[in-house]
Protein backbone atom coordinates (compact mmCIF):
# COMPACT_ATOMS: atom_id res chain seq x y z
CA UNK A 1 0.00 0.00 0.00
CA UNK A 2 1.23 3.63 -0.89
CA UNK A 3 2.03 5.88 1.93
CA UNK A 4 -0.72 8.22 0.73
CA UNK A 5 -3.32 5.08 0.93
CA UNK A 6 -2.38 4.65 3.89
CA UNK A 7 -3.90 7.58 4.99
CA UNK A 8 -7.37 7.20 3.56
CA UNK A 9 -10.38 6.29 5.65
CA UNK A 10 -12.98 5.65 2.35
CA UNK A 11 -15.14 2.66 4.11
CA UNK A 12 -14.78 3.55 7.78
CA UNK A 13 -17.46 4.60 10.28
CA UNK A 14 -16.51 6.90 12.70
CA UNK A 15 -18.20 9.12 15.71
CA UNK A 16 -16.61 12.25 17.26
CA UNK A 17 -18.20 13.24 20.25
CA UNK A 18 -18.30 17.29 20.60
CA UNK A 19 -17.92 17.03 17.46
CA UNK A 20 -20.14 19.95 16.75
CA UNK A 21 -17.26 22.51 17.70
CA UNK A 22 -13.70 23.44 18.42
CA UNK A 23 -11.29 20.62 18.37
CA UNK A 24 -13.94 18.04 17.69
CA UNK A 25 -15.55 19.44 14.70
CA UNK A 26 -12.07 19.95 13.17
CA UNK A 27 -11.52 16.13 13.43
CA UNK A 28 -14.97 15.46 12.07
CA UNK A 29 -14.09 17.81 9.01
CA UNK A 30 -11.02 16.18 8.80
CA UNK A 31 -11.74 12.70 8.96
CA UNK A 32 -14.22 13.18 6.36
CA UNK A 33 -11.97 14.56 4.17
CA UNK A 34 -9.92 11.84 4.53
CA UNK A 35 -12.88 9.23 3.36
CA UNK A 36 -14.62 8.51 6.39
CA UNK A 37 -18.41 8.22 7.38
CA UNK A 38 -18.30 10.32 10.32
CA UNK A 39 -21.46 11.31 12.86
CA UNK A 40 -20.37 14.09 14.77
CA UNK A 41 -22.55 14.03 18.31
CA UNK A 42 -22.87 16.80 21.00
CA UNK A 43 -25.75 18.39 23.25
CA UNK A 44 -27.23 21.40 20.60
CA UNK A 45 -29.54 20.35 18.18
CA UNK A 46 -28.62 23.34 15.88
CA UNK A 47 -24.97 22.53 15.88
CA UNK A 48 -25.10 18.45 15.66
CA UNK A 49 -27.76 19.89 12.32
CA UNK A 50 -24.58 21.82 11.18
CA UNK A 51 -21.65 19.39 11.86
CA UNK A 52 -23.95 16.43 9.73
CA UNK A 53 -23.84 19.20 6.94
CA UNK A 54 -20.39 20.25 7.03
CA UNK A 55 -19.01 16.35 6.98
CA UNK A 56 -21.41 15.35 4.06
CA UNK A 57 -19.88 18.41 2.21
CA UNK A 58 -17.01 16.11 1.85
CA UNK A 59 -19.19 13.53 -0.41
CA UNK A 60 -19.19 10.96 2.65
CA UNK A 61 -22.27 9.96 5.11
CA UNK A 62 -23.27 11.13 8.13
CA UNK A 63 -26.05 11.31 11.00
CA UNK A 64 -27.75 13.73 13.00
CA UNK A 65 -27.61 12.43 16.39
CA UNK A 66 -27.84 14.11 19.67
CA UNK A 67 -25.60 12.76 22.29
CA UNK A 68 -24.66 13.95 26.18
CA UNK A 69 -21.54 11.87 27.31
CA UNK A 70 -23.30 12.07 30.98
CA UNK A 71 -26.36 10.33 29.47
CA UNK A 72 -26.35 6.56 30.04
CA UNK A 73 -29.00 6.10 27.21
CA UNK A 74 -27.86 8.52 25.12
CA UNK A 75 -24.53 7.00 24.42
CA UNK A 76 -26.16 3.68 24.20
CA UNK A 77 -28.47 4.51 21.40
CA UNK A 78 -26.05 6.77 19.45
CA UNK A 79 -23.77 3.66 19.12
CA UNK A 80 -27.29 1.55 18.20
CA UNK A 81 -28.32 3.81 15.42
CA UNK A 82 -25.07 4.44 14.06
CA UNK A 83 -24.47 0.54 13.76
CA UNK A 84 -27.47 0.17 12.64
CA UNK A 85 -27.53 2.66 9.58
CA UNK A 86 -23.79 2.34 8.61
CA UNK A 87 -22.96 -1.47 9.31
CA UNK A 88 -20.44 -1.26 12.02
CA UNK A 89 -18.30 1.40 13.57
CA UNK A 90 -14.03 1.72 13.24
CA UNK A 91 -13.35 4.65 14.78
CA UNK A 92 -14.24 6.61 18.07
CA UNK A 93 -13.22 9.07 19.26
CA UNK A 94 -13.80 11.13 22.76
CA UNK A 95 -13.15 14.49 22.80
CA UNK A 96 -16.11 15.74 24.73
CA UNK A 97 -14.62 18.25 27.27
CA UNK A 98 -15.49 20.55 29.72
CA UNK A 99 -13.80 22.88 32.14
CA UNK A 100 -16.54 25.24 34.25
CA UNK A 101 -15.67 27.84 35.96
CA UNK A 102 -17.09 26.29 39.11
CA UNK A 103 -14.21 23.65 38.75
CA UNK A 104 -11.52 26.39 38.78
CA UNK A 105 -9.31 27.31 41.76
CA UNK A 106 -7.11 26.53 44.59
CA UNK A 107 -8.74 22.93 46.50
CA UNK A 108 -10.68 25.05 48.82
CA UNK A 109 -12.22 26.78 46.48
CA UNK A 110 -13.44 24.18 44.23
CA UNK A 111 -17.22 23.75 44.15
CA UNK A 112 -17.60 19.96 44.42
CA UNK A 113 -20.35 20.46 41.72
CA UNK A 114 -17.99 21.65 39.34
CA UNK A 115 -15.52 18.68 40.03
CA UNK A 116 -18.52 16.47 39.74
CA UNK A 117 -19.34 17.64 36.11
CA UNK A 118 -15.76 17.81 34.96
CA UNK A 119 -15.32 14.45 35.95
CA UNK A 120 -18.00 13.19 34.20
CA UNK A 121 -17.91 14.37 30.93
CA UNK A 122 -14.06 14.26 30.50
CA UNK A 123 -13.53 10.68 32.31
CA UNK A 124 -17.12 8.58 33.14
CA UNK A 125 -18.17 10.37 29.51
CA UNK A 126 -15.24 8.90 27.70
CA UNK A 127 -15.17 5.87 29.76
CA UNK A 128 -18.80 4.96 29.07
CA UNK A 129 -18.69 5.62 25.22
CA UNK A 130 -15.60 3.58 25.11
CA UNK A 131 -17.42 0.50 26.78
CA UNK A 132 -20.40 0.72 23.84
CA UNK A 133 -17.95 0.98 21.54
CA UNK A 134 -16.15 -1.74 22.47
CA UNK A 135 -17.80 -4.63 20.24
CA UNK A 136 -18.05 -2.61 17.16
CA UNK A 137 -14.38 -2.03 17.12
CA UNK A 138 -13.46 -5.14 17.86
CA UNK A 139 -15.48 -6.80 14.99
CA UNK A 140 -13.76 -4.11 12.37
CA UNK A 141 -10.69 -5.10 10.90
CA UNK A 142 -9.34 -1.68 11.84
CA UNK A 143 -10.48 -0.54 15.43
CA UNK A 144 -8.98 2.13 16.32
CA UNK A 145 -10.37 4.26 20.09
CA UNK A 146 -8.78 8.40 20.23
CA UNK A 147 -9.29 10.39 23.20
CA UNK A 148 -8.67 13.71 23.45
CA UNK A 149 -7.01 14.63 26.82
CA UNK A 150 -5.19 17.74 27.28
CA UNK A 151 -1.65 18.89 28.31
CA UNK A 152 -2.75 18.54 31.54
CA UNK A 153 -3.21 15.13 31.03
CA UNK A 154 1.17 15.35 31.35
CA UNK A 155 1.55 17.97 34.12
CA UNK A 156 0.41 20.30 36.36
CA UNK A 157 -1.84 23.02 35.49
CA UNK A 158 -2.13 26.04 38.39
CA UNK A 159 -5.99 26.42 39.69
CA UNK A 160 -7.49 23.42 37.36
CA UNK A 161 -6.97 20.43 39.22
CA UNK A 162 -10.65 18.80 38.86
CA UNK A 163 -9.65 19.25 34.73
CA UNK A 164 -5.93 17.98 35.12
CA UNK A 165 -7.62 14.65 37.06
CA UNK A 166 -9.73 14.09 34.44
CA UNK A 167 -7.34 14.53 32.00
CA UNK A 168 -4.21 12.41 33.76
CA UNK A 169 -7.21 9.43 34.43
CA UNK A 170 -8.17 9.82 30.39
CA UNK A 171 -4.62 9.80 29.47
CA UNK A 172 -4.35 6.29 32.26
CA UNK A 173 -7.60 4.53 30.67
CA UNK A 174 -6.30 4.98 27.85
CA UNK A 175 -2.92 3.05 28.11
CA UNK A 176 -4.48 0.57 29.89
CA UNK A 177 -7.40 -0.09 27.44
CA UNK A 178 -4.74 -0.30 24.81
CA UNK A 179 -3.25 -3.09 26.51
CA UNK A 180 -6.62 -5.11 27.20
CA UNK A 181 -7.55 -4.25 23.34
CA UNK A 182 -4.38 -5.35 21.94
CA UNK A 183 -4.13 -6.75 19.54
CA UNK A 184 -7.03 -6.64 17.96
CA UNK A 185 -7.66 -2.58 18.69
CA UNK A 186 -5.85 0.19 19.04
CA UNK A 187 -6.46 3.00 21.40
CA UNK A 188 -4.24 6.36 21.67
CA UNK A 189 -4.43 9.74 23.22
CA UNK A 190 -3.39 13.04 22.00
CA UNK A 191 -2.62 15.60 24.51
CA UNK A 192 -3.20 19.15 23.01
CA UNK A 193 -1.67 22.45 24.02
CA UNK A 194 -3.38 25.76 23.83
CA UNK A 195 -5.68 25.60 21.04
CA UNK A 196 -7.98 28.64 20.04
CA UNK A 197 -12.07 27.38 20.92
CA UNK A 198 -14.87 28.77 22.70
CA UNK A 199 -13.19 26.87 25.87
CA UNK A 200 -9.50 29.07 25.93
CA UNK A 201 -12.09 32.41 24.62
CA UNK A 202 -12.10 33.82 28.35
CA UNK A 203 -7.93 32.97 28.51
CA UNK A 204 -7.52 34.68 25.09
CA UNK A 205 -9.44 37.54 25.92
CA UNK A 206 -6.85 38.29 28.60
CA UNK A 207 -4.25 40.33 26.96
CA UNK A 208 -1.88 38.94 30.38
CA UNK A 209 -2.65 35.43 30.24
CA UNK A 210 -2.73 35.40 26.36
CA UNK A 211 0.89 36.35 26.38
CA UNK A 212 1.91 34.93 28.86
CA UNK A 213 1.08 30.86 27.43
CA UNK A 214 2.13 32.43 24.06
CA UNK A 215 5.53 33.39 25.77
CA UNK A 216 5.81 29.45 27.25
CA UNK A 217 5.04 28.33 24.04
CA UNK A 218 7.90 27.52 21.60
CA UNK A 219 5.75 27.30 18.36
CA UNK A 220 5.27 31.34 19.87
CA UNK A 221 1.17 30.88 19.27
CA UNK A 222 -2.15 29.44 19.99
CA UNK A 223 -3.05 26.50 17.53
CA UNK A 224 -5.91 26.13 14.70
CA UNK A 225 -8.36 23.68 15.51
CA UNK A 226 -7.94 22.07 12.45
CA UNK A 227 -4.57 21.38 13.54
CA UNK A 228 -5.22 18.58 15.56
CA UNK A 229 -7.37 16.85 12.60
CA UNK A 230 -3.71 15.69 11.33
CA UNK A 231 -2.79 13.75 14.94
CA UNK A 232 -6.20 12.29 14.76
CA UNK A 233 -6.56 10.95 11.15
CA UNK A 234 -3.06 9.45 11.57
CA UNK A 235 -3.90 7.73 15.01
CA UNK A 236 -6.83 6.46 13.20
CA UNK A 237 -5.34 5.18 10.07
CA UNK A 238 -3.21 2.37 8.47
CA UNK A 239 0.06 4.43 8.96
CA UNK A 240 -0.36 4.17 12.54
CA UNK A 241 -0.95 0.61 12.31
CA UNK A 242 1.70 -0.16 14.79
CA UNK A 243 0.69 3.04 16.82
CA UNK A 244 -1.10 2.06 20.36
CA UNK A 245 -0.97 2.68 24.01
CA UNK A 246 0.87 6.14 22.75
CA UNK A 247 0.50 9.81 24.34
CA UNK A 248 1.33 11.85 21.64
CA UNK A 249 1.44 15.97 22.52
CA UNK A 250 0.19 18.64 20.28
CA UNK A 251 1.43 21.51 22.00
CA UNK A 252 3.67 23.62 20.33
CA UNK A 253 6.44 22.52 22.20
CA UNK A 254 5.01 23.65 25.63
CA UNK A 255 5.46 20.57 27.42
CA UNK A 256 8.91 20.36 26.13
CA UNK A 257 10.37 23.63 27.55
P1 LIG B 1 -15.31 23.48 22.90
O1 LIG B 1 -15.90 24.01 24.16
O2 LIG B 1 -15.05 24.39 21.77
O3 LIG B 1 -16.20 22.25 22.36
C1 LIG B 1 -16.58 21.24 23.25
C2 LIG B 1 -17.48 20.26 22.52
O4 LIG B 1 -17.90 19.26 23.45
C3 LIG B 1 -18.74 20.92 21.98
O5 LIG B 1 -19.11 20.31 20.78
C4 LIG B 1 -19.75 20.64 23.09
O6 LIG B 1 -21.07 20.71 22.55
C5 LIG B 1 -19.34 19.23 23.48
N1 LIG B 1 -19.80 18.84 24.82
C6 LIG B 1 -19.59 19.46 25.99
N2 LIG B 1 -20.20 18.79 26.98
C7 LIG B 1 -20.80 17.70 26.41
C8 LIG B 1 -21.59 16.63 26.90
N3 LIG B 1 -21.92 16.52 28.20
N4 LIG B 1 -22.01 15.69 26.03
C9 LIG B 1 -21.71 15.78 24.71
N5 LIG B 1 -20.98 16.77 24.19
C10 LIG B 1 -20.53 17.72 25.03
O7 LIG B 1 -13.97 22.74 23.38
P2 LIG B 1 -12.62 22.39 22.57
O8 LIG B 1 -12.91 22.10 21.15
O9 LIG B 1 -11.61 23.38 22.93
O10 LIG B 1 -12.22 21.04 23.33
C11 LIG B 1 -12.40 19.75 22.79
C12 LIG B 1 -11.60 18.77 23.64
O11 LIG B 1 -10.21 19.13 23.58
C13 LIG B 1 -11.99 18.77 25.12
O12 LIG B 1 -11.92 17.46 25.62
C14 LIG B 1 -10.91 19.63 25.75
O13 LIG B 1 -10.72 19.32 27.10
C15 LIG B 1 -9.71 19.27 24.90
N6 LIG B 1 -8.66 20.26 24.92
C16 LIG B 1 -8.88 21.55 24.51
C17 LIG B 1 -7.85 22.46 24.54
C18 LIG B 1 -8.01 23.88 24.10
O14 LIG B 1 -7.06 24.68 24.30
N7 LIG B 1 -9.11 24.30 23.50
C19 LIG B 1 -6.52 22.09 25.02
C20 LIG B 1 -6.40 20.71 25.42
C21 LIG B 1 -7.42 19.85 25.35
P3 LIG B 1 -22.37 21.06 23.44
O15 LIG B 1 -21.95 22.01 24.51
O16 LIG B 1 -23.32 21.63 22.43
O17 LIG B 1 -22.83 19.75 23.97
Amino acid sequence: MSIIDQFDLTGRVAIVTGGTRGIGLAIADGLAAAGATVVPTSRTASDVEAARKRVESHGVESLAILTDVTDDGDIESLFERTANTFGGIDIVVNNAGVNPSAALGCPEDVDSEGYDVTLDVNLRGAFRCTQEAAPYLNESDKGSLINIASVGGVVGLPRQHPYVASKHGLVGMTKSIALDWAPEVRANVIAPGYVATDLTTELRENDKLRQSIINRTPLDRFADPEELAGPVVFLASDAASYVTGTCLTVDGGWTSK
